[in-house]
């Protein structure tokens, strides 16, 4: 049996947070609502290890949900930011920091000679949008069930992350002009693709992917998939959006794109049919930091203003802590930090499944890179149609027991899990200690 958790301390912030915040929290999932129970509030974080106000340790395998690659507070990071915080906030005129990292950007993934850095994954996704309407001169956009891509209005029908985990169809306040121009269909469908395309080829400006989702739990593109995107779009004049804001520099030094066209030979998902026309990034390049961005080629890019008509600015965009943090981050992603964090996705994922399948608990685990979920269902899942017919109240369970057993997983089960370098052979044995309860848990 586990100890019953202690939260009083994290009760009383969330309690006093509710008067003031809907829902006590400043992102929906982290309410708890699709798992119950209290959300730990976390009074401070190192390597692979969260703090709770309560202080209790958690071994941390959701990394801010993507950004802490490195773990946290990393010694090299902070020292980054510190140096830049001591020059200044924000200068609202250029700085060095930002054509660094954009340099960094630009030599890591090989299509994009040019990027405009933002403040969040939604920035990017709203402006690359933008900049494809502006481009093509077309209205509509293709998005995919279960792809998220932030909270931006065109994008939020049947979106994954929180509005998977809430069960929702998309958001009100939507208006309906907005949600008219949005196509939404299912993943891993080349026929249905074709059909969207031949009613309404002339009117779709882009398409926009995540390039290997992980907002409705990890779901791979199926082998030809990412190339059928590429040929569609090619053949109709529409834009291909490649949303890396998730995989971006974790999946591999690239990102997915790296992963697909890397030295393991391309990807059966790949894009051996021609690069996205635009990307998106964010998470991983800010190292915990507002930093985002679009990029692509550079005759796309120049539409943007003050080049080209397409308006996009930010009074935060490129600011030196930021991007200080970003580069520093970016910096310690190198080839052994990927091996390591594949060994330790291999070893975390394999002691899950093997818990779960000894106690009969129906399950299925999906990796892309080191990113990975455990779908509560028999696999495998190829769309959001076969993520939502999982056991959601057995992951309940399960997340609770490893929480218990100081663990905290992303409270939803439509979620990746993150690991990182910083996850030692300590933390991992605390994740190991913690399966079996949890598996039981999930069983019953
Ligand atoms: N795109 C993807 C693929 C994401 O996973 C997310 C966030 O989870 C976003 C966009 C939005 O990023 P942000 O939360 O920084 O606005």
């Amino acid at each position: 049996m586990s100890p019953q958790p202690i939260t009083a301390a994290s009760e009383a912030v969330i309690a006093r947070g509710r008067a003031v915040t809907p829902g006590g929290v400043n992102s929906p999932v982290r309410a708890f609502r699709a798992v119950g129970g209290t959300p730990r509030v976390i009074r401070e974080a190192s390597g692979p290890w969260l703090t709770d106000v309560d202080g209790q340790r958690y071994v941390d395998l959701v990394g801010s949900w993507g950004p802490m690659i490195l773990g946290h507070t990393h010694p090299d990071v902070l020292a980054a930011v510190t140096r830049a915080a001591a020059r200044g906030f924000s200068f609202g005129t250029p700085s060095e920091n930002e054509v660094l990292l954009a340099e960094e950007i630009v030599s890591r993934v090989a299509p994009v000679e040019q990027v405009r850095l933002v403040s969040s994954g939604t920035e990017a996704t709203m402006s690359a949008l933008r900049l494809a309407r502006g481009a093509t001169g077309r209205d509509v956009v293709v998005k995919f069930a279960g792809c998220y891509h932030g909270h931006v209005d065109a994008l939020l029908a049947e979106a994954g992350s929180g509005v998977a985990t809430l069960a929702l169809p998309g958001s009100a306040g939507v208006p309906a002009s907005s949600a008219g121009e949005t196509l939404v269909l299912p993943y891993n469908d080349v026929a249905a693709l074709e059909a969207a395309f031949a009613e309404r080829g002339g009117e779709i400006a882009a398409v926009i992917t995540e390039a290997s989702p992980g907002n409705m739990g990890v779901v791979p593109p199926a082998p030809g998939y990412t190339e059928a995107l590429r040929r569609v779009t090619a053949a109709h004049g529409a834009l291909l959006i490649s949303d890396e804001v998730m995989t971006g520099f974790r999946c591999s030094p690239s990102g997915w794109y790296g992963l697909e066209t890397g030295p393991q030979g391309a990807h059966p998902g790949g894009y051996a049919g021609g690069a996205p026309d635009l990307f998106t990034f964010g998470k991983v390049m800010g190292g915990g930091f507002p930093a985002a961005a679009f990029g692509g080629r550079a005759d796309l890019m120049a539409r943007l203003s003050p080049d080209g008509p397409v308006y996009q600015a930010g009074t935060l965009s490129g600011n030196p802590v930021a991007t200080a943090a970003g580069l520093a981050t970016l910096r310690g992603c190198d080839d052994d930090l990927y091996r390591r964090l594949q060994q330790t996705a291999d070893t975390v994922s394999t002691a899950a499944s093997e818990a779960l399948t000894q106690q009969g608990v129906p399950h299925t685990v999906q990796r892309a890179g080191s990113m990975f979920s455990i779908f509560f269902r028999e696999g495998p899942v190829t769309d959001y149609a076969a993520a939502q017919g999982q056991d959601t109240a057995a992951f309940g369970r399960f997340f609770h027991a490893m929480l218990d057993g100081g663990v905290h997983l992303p409270p939803s089960s439509f979620e990746s899990w993150f690991v990182s370098g910083a996850h030692d052979e300590a933390a991992v044995q605390v994740i190991l200690d913690a399966l079996p309860a949890a598996a039981r848990a999930a069983a019953s």
